[in-house]
């Protein structure tokens, strides 16, 4: 989804214009004073599945979310990419502030199309195993808890196609 109330460039107040640049159906905002383009992009986020046993015991770890959207759903360690972010130092970074553990990333499960609130991401979910530290909740979960990966609770939409798909790739 595209801004298409925006109306003023960032850099010097000008009107913006939406034009179309190397393909005629695809408009972003110029800046009609100093040309600045403002680029309409979907916005990375990365998340973690942390994974601990294996064969018919395997088991992800999530937690519950305090926050809008999907407030009171299982959910799972991650966050937006920021300017100068990499994806391994994002998750690691967001695995110790949710949960207070540290991990060690390994394979990419996905990456799959979301909303967050009127933004449209890429969220890409690694799997991830637990180095150091016993998970507890912080920042915006409230309970923190290990789940078999065939029987998952309620999850946000993308976690749980996230977790059908492990679910597919280890039983096969
Ligand atoms: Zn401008």
């Amino acid at each position: 989804m595209a801004f298409s109330d925006l109306r003023y460039c960032p850099r010097c107040a000008g009107r913006l214009e939406w034009r179309a640049f190397q393909y005629s159906d695809v408009h972003h905002p110029v800046c009609t004073n100093c040309g600045f383009i403002l680029w309409q992009n979907p916005k990375p986020c990365v998340d973690a599945l942390i994974i601990r046993g294996n064969g018919a015991r395997v088991e992800v770890l999530l937690g519950r979310r305090l926050a809008e959207p999907y407030s009171g759903l299982w959910d799972i360690p991650g966050g937006f990419l920021n300017v100068g972010d990499h994806l391994e130092e994002t998750l690691v970074r967001e695995c110790k502030r949710e949960m207070d553990i540290e991990v060690a990333v390994q394979e990419l499960i996905g990456a799959f199309d979301d909303m967050f609130f009127d933004t449209q991401i890429v969220t890409l979910i690694f799997a991830c195993k637990i180095v150091s530290g016993e998970p507890r909740a912080a920042d915006i979960i409230d309970e923190v808890k290990w789940f078999s990966l065939f029987e998952p609770p309620p999850t946000t939409p993308v976690i749980s196609q996230a977790i059908a798909k492990l679910n597919r790739h280890m039983t096969k």
